[in-house]
C-alpha cells in the first residue's frame, strides 16, 4: 500500500503541533490527528518558562502570543516562610515567562502547524495503530459519526500525551520510574494582582504558587504530598483552599479576589520511555513525563518537537539511518531532562529541601545573581549543577 504521509502525529498540543510545522516548513507530507477540536482546555496549568518562550520565538509565535494580552512575568519568588527568594527566571534576550491559557497557546501552535503545511484533522480519534510485518505503518481511526479509514506513513509520532496510545501500541521500554509523588490542584481568581510575579510558597509538606494569565485572572495551584491523595479527595475544595492561610499575607490578599473556575487537578505518574522503534516515535509527555511542580513539560515538548524533527529530516533526506538518528534524539533528550527529573521528583514528595540544599538557599540570600540563578535553576533555564556552581562562587567571594 503506498504512504501517503511522511509523518503523521497523533495529538496536536504542545509536542504535536510543533514538530508537524517543523516537518511541514521542510516540505514533508504532515497529517496531523487529534480527538480534541481547538481551541478547547485541557488538565494543565500552564507556565511556560523562559527557554519555551525562546522556542516560540524562534518559530515566530512569540508576537502573536504577546497580541492576545498575556501578561509577562519577570520575577520568581520563593517563600519559605521564614525567608524568601526573589530572581529572573530567564536570561539576558528571553528574560520572561509567560503562563498562558492553553485554550489560546495550543491554537497558537495547532493554527501554527496548519499555515506550515500540515494537514490537521480536528475531531479525529485513533482506535488503533497499523503494524505490518512488526512496524508500525500507520493509524486508523475515525471522526465523529464516521467509518473507520487507515492512514499511512513512514513514520507515526506519537504526541498523544502520557496515557498515549502508540506507547500502548508499541509497548516501549520504560525507565527511571517512579509512582505519582505529588497531588495538584489550581483554579483562576479575578482581583489578585501579580504585578509580573510568579510567587511560590513552599511550607512543610505543603506548596502552592500563583501567576498571572489572561483576562486579568490569576492561576492559583496548590498540592499535597500523594500518599494523602485518597484522604484528601473526599474535599478537595475545602482542603486547597485552606493550604493559602498557610502564609498569612497572601490570604489577605486573596480575601478581596473572587474565584471564577472550578478546581481542577490530577496527580501524574513519573517515567521515560524508550521514544523510537520501527515506524514510530514519541515526542513530548508520550515519551518523557514527570510531576508539574517544577512546570516543565511544555519546554519539554517543546525541545522535544525540535530534536524530533531534526531528527526526521535526517532520516526522510536519507542523511542518516533511523536508528542512528533516533538514538540521538534520546540521548540528548534524556541528557537535557534527567537532572531536572531528579530535582522535580525531589521536590515533588514536598519534603523540606536535603541539608546541602538548605545550606546553599542561606547562603545566597542577599546576592542578587544567586538568587537569580535559584529562579533560572526552578525554571530550567540553568541545570541544578550550574546553580550549585553560581551558589559556590557566591559563598566563596
Ligand atoms: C496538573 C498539571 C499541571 C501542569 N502544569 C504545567 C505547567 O505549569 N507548565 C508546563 O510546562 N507543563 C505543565 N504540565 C505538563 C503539561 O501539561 C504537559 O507536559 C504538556 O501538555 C505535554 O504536551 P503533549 O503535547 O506532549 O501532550 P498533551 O498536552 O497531553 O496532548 C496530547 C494530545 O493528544 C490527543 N490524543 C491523545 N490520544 C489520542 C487518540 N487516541 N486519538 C487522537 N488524539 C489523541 C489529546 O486529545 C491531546 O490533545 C502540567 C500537567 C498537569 C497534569
Amino acid at each position: 500500500m503506498p504512504e501517503i504521509y511522511d509523518a503523521i502525529i497523533v495529538g496536536a498540543r504542545c509536542a504535536g503541533s510543533p514538530t508537524a510545522a517543523l516537518l511541514a516548513r521542510k516540505g514533508y507530507r504532515v497529517l496531523v490527528v487529534d480527538r480534541a477540536t481547538f481551541p478547547s482546555d485541557t488538565v494543565s496549568t500552564h507556565v511556560v518558562q523562559p527557554l519555551a518562550v525562546a522556542a516560540l520565538a524562534r518559530w515566530g509565535l512569540i508576537d502573536r502570543l504577546t497580541a492576545t494580552g498575556c501578561p509577562p512575568i519577570h520575577t520568581y519568588t520563593f517563600d519559605f516562610g521564614p525567608f524568601t527568594i526573589s530572581g529572573s527566571p530567564g536570561t539576558r534576550d528571553v528574560p520572561v515567562a509567560y503562563c498562558p491559557r492553553r485554550t489560546i497557546l495550543d491554537k497558537l501552535l495547532v493554527d501554527a502547524a496548519a499555515e506550515a503545511g500540515a494537514e490537521i484533522r480536528e475531531g479525529f480519534t485513533v482506535d488503533e495503530v497499523l503494524i505490518e510485518h512488526g512496524r508500525v505503518a500507520g493509524i486508523k481511526g475515525r471522526s465523529k459519526g464516521a467509518a473507520t479509514i487507515t492512514e499511512r506513513a513512514r513514520v507515526v509520532v506519537g504526541a498523544d500525551g502520557r496515557h498515549s496510545l502508540v506507547a500502548d501500541a508499541v509497548r516501549p521500554e520504560q525507565y527511571n520510574e517512579k509512582p505519582p509523588l505529588l497531588a495538584p490542584y489550581y483554579t483562576y481568581w479575578s482581583n489578585l494582582p501579580m504585578d509580573g510575579r510568579f510567587e511560590t510558597y513552599i511550607r512543610p509538606h505543603r506548596g502552592f504558587a500563583a501567576a498571572p494569565t489572561h483576562d486579568g485572572l490569576t492561576m492559583t495551584v496548590a498540592g499535597w504530598p500523594y500518599p494523602e491523595f485518597e484522604a484528601n479527595k473526599k474535599d478537595v475544595e475545602a482542603n486547597f483552599l485552606k493550604l493559602f492561610d498557610l502564609a498569612p499575607e497572601f490570604a489577605d490578599r486573596m480575601r478581596g479576589a473572587k474565584r471564577e473556575a472550578p478546581i481542577a487537578g490530577v496527580p501524574v505518574s513519573n517515567f521515560f520511555r524508550k521514544p523510537f522503534g520501527p515506524g514510530w516515535v514519541l515526542v513530548g509527555d508520550a515519551g518523557y513525563n514527570k510531576d508539574p511542580i517544577t512546570a516543565q513539560g511544555i519546554s519539554d515538548a517543546f525541545r522535544g518537537a525540535e530534536k524530533c524533527a531534526i531528527a526526521l529530516d535526517q532520516i526522510f533526506s536519507g542523511g542518516r539511518s533511523f536508528d542512528e538518528a533516533m538514538a540521538e534524539y534520546q540521548r540528548t533528550r534524556d541528557e537535557a531532562a534527567l537532572p531536572m527529573y531528579e530535582f522535580t521528583c525531589q521536590l515533588a514528595t514536598l519534603e523540606p529541601p536535603p541539608l546541602q540544599m538548605q545550606q546553599l538557599l542561606g547562603a545566597i540570600l542577599g546576592s542578587q545573581k544567586a538568587m537569580d540563578g535559584f529562579a533560572q535553576m526552578n525554571a530550567g533555564t540553568i541545570s541544578p549543577a550550574e546553580f550549585g556552581a553560581i551558589a559556590a562562587a557566591h559563598a566563596a567571594s
